[in-house]
């Protein structure tokens, strides 16, 4: 079937280059969009549903994508961006059972007959994109190079990294919109593995409910998604029979210690890692060494809620302004990397050509010990983002929008820690001397502008926002002075 997507693409006038956008959950049509497309000389580009509509119609316009796979069920979606962007073909997935009116049907479009004709590719050349979000501003593309791809495969596959073998019952929970939903659906390919799609369905019971059906040996996905899995089976502990052992990556966000104490009592075992989009993912895994083995509990746990070792291929490095930092577990400086799967660039955005040291080492924009083991620990981050439930929002989007509203004369936002969604946006706020404003009043004022997962969940009005000599606003000092703070 993929190779009937690619052929049919090339048939509807595909050229080797072009980019092919995708807006679709984790099933088995977007598996063939994963191999039809690249095979067929195309570039995969996966939308990210979750964005703002004016997002997505942004990103694909930026990425020139001539057509567009979409889920049925994502059409209303469609809808809300299709004036920003024009595609010469949209074809849509009928999840629901039968075709949607009006657009190409997938299933007619691949039993078109037409042959796939094999292009010839270098390995540099594109087979995929995806774009990130930025501090400021429009979102940023990285492309994914078919040699990207290969050799972050061969690595996924390797038994010190996510050691994912064919016997193995894979189960990306992280979307397929996701950085390739980790790389996991072209690794599980290689190696042969059965994969298991979990689609729309990411609530905690319909996916212990599929591990258990399947009997799923390797899954992963954002803490969010694992402390909800968490809560049931500790609420129903007797109920689902899984595989002893699954293997469960944590990324995207820290893993917090808690969790993995949690899970081993279940006899499942979390594998923390770290990536980003702009590292095809994979970076860091923190397997136990095998010296650290002997150690005690605690201190095997200190390791394990590490952001872990390197992969094969990938440098890191900690820069402080005196240089590279020891590898002494305790000097803190920012993350950078370097290997065969980091991007060297983002597509069409020359301003972001300082995220590159000279040298090449990508700036990461978190900032990480690594010890004497080798082992990355990120401490905090520069870059002025908040993660919640694995979704990036912009503080200074928020901040600037938030000084916009007639009774706020400063605004920060900042991330503070919640227990489902890992970070949730707090805005501190000065009022304009006799003015003010409640919380409630300021999340409608943004709310037509943002995703609605954007807007804060609260407010702290103070007298004043302490600022560095350079005039910026010390974030730093407000995460510390909020880290308590009690969500309603
Ligand atoms: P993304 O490009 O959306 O995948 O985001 C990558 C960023 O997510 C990293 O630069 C980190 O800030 C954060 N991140 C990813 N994995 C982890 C992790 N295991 N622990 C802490 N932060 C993480």
């Amino acid at each position: 079937r993929s190779l009937a997507l690619g052929g049919a693409l090339q048939a509807a006038g595909m050229r080797k280059g072009d980019r092919v956008a995708t807006l679709m959950w984790n099933h088995y049509a977007h598996l063939e969009a994963y191999f039809g497309i690249p095979c067929a000389g195309g570039v995969l580009h996966t939308l990210n549903l979750r964005l703002h509509p004016d997002d997505i119609g942004y990103i694909a316009d930026h990425a020139g994508d001539r057509f567009l796979i979409v889920d049925d069920v994502l059409l209303p979606l469609y809808e809300k961006f299709r004036d920003k962007i024009k595609f010469e073909r949209v074809i849509v997935v009928p999840l629901c059972g039968k075709p949607a009116a009006g657009y190409d049907d997938y299933e007619q479009f691949i039993s078109s007959a037409a042959v796939m004709q094999a292009p010839q590719l270098d390995e540099n050349d594109a087979a995929g994109m995806c774009y990130t979000s930025g501090t400021t501003g429009r979102p940023k593309g990285v492309v994914y190079s078919h040699r990207a791809l290969s050799l972050h495969s061969m690595a996924c596959a390797m038994g010190d990294t996510l050691g994912i073998r064919q016997s193995d019952t894979l189960c990306p929970v992280v979307p397929m919109f996701h950085v390739n939903a980790w790389g996991l659906p072209f690794t599980g390919a290689m190696v042969g593995c059965k994969l298991v799609l979990p689609g729309p369905h990411l609530d905690a019971v319909s996916l212990l409910d599929l591990y258990e059906t399947e009997q799923v040996t390797f899954t992963a996905g954002v803490p969010t998604i694992w402390m909800g899995i968490l809560q049931a089976l500790e609420k129903e502990p007797a109920r689902w029979r899984l595989m002893r052992n699954m293997r469960m990556v944590v990324g995207g966000a820290a893993a917090p210690e808690s969790m993995i104490r949690a899970f081993d009592r279940f006899n499942l075992d979390v594998l923390h890692a770290w990536g980003m989009t702009e590292t095809t993912p994979l970076g860091t895994t923190a397997h136990l060494k095998h010296v650290l083995n002997d150690l005690p509990a605690d201190e095997r746990y200190a390791y394990r809620v590490k952001q872990g070792v390197p992969a094969p291929f990938v440098e890191v490095r900690a820069m402080t302004d005196e240089g590279c930092a020891q590898w002494d577990g305790t000097t803190m400086g920012e993350l950078q990397v370097r290997g065969p799967w980091i991007a060297a660039a983002y597509y069409k955005l020359d301003a972001e050509a300082d995220k590159w040291t000279d040298d090449g080492w990508f700036r990461t924009g978190d900032v990480a010990t690594i010890d004497a083991e080798g082992y990355v620990k990120i401490t905090d981050r520069t870059k002025d983002l908040i993660k919640s439930g694995g979704e990036w929002i912009s503080s200074l989007d928020l901040e600037n929008a938030l000084v916009g509203h007639p009774a706020v004369q400063e605004a920060a936002v900042i991330g503070v820690a919640h227990p489902k969604w890992d970070e949730r946006p707090l805005a501190v706020i000065v009022c304009k001397p006799g003015a003010a404003a409640t919380a409630q009043e300021l999340r409608e004022y943004l709310a037509p502008k943002f995703a609605k997962f954007w807007l804060p969940d609260d407010c702290a009005f103070v007298e004043a926002i302490a600022r560095t000599s350079t005039g910026k606003m010390m974030k730093a000092a407000l995460r510390e002075q909020f880290r308590d703070w009690r969500w309603k």
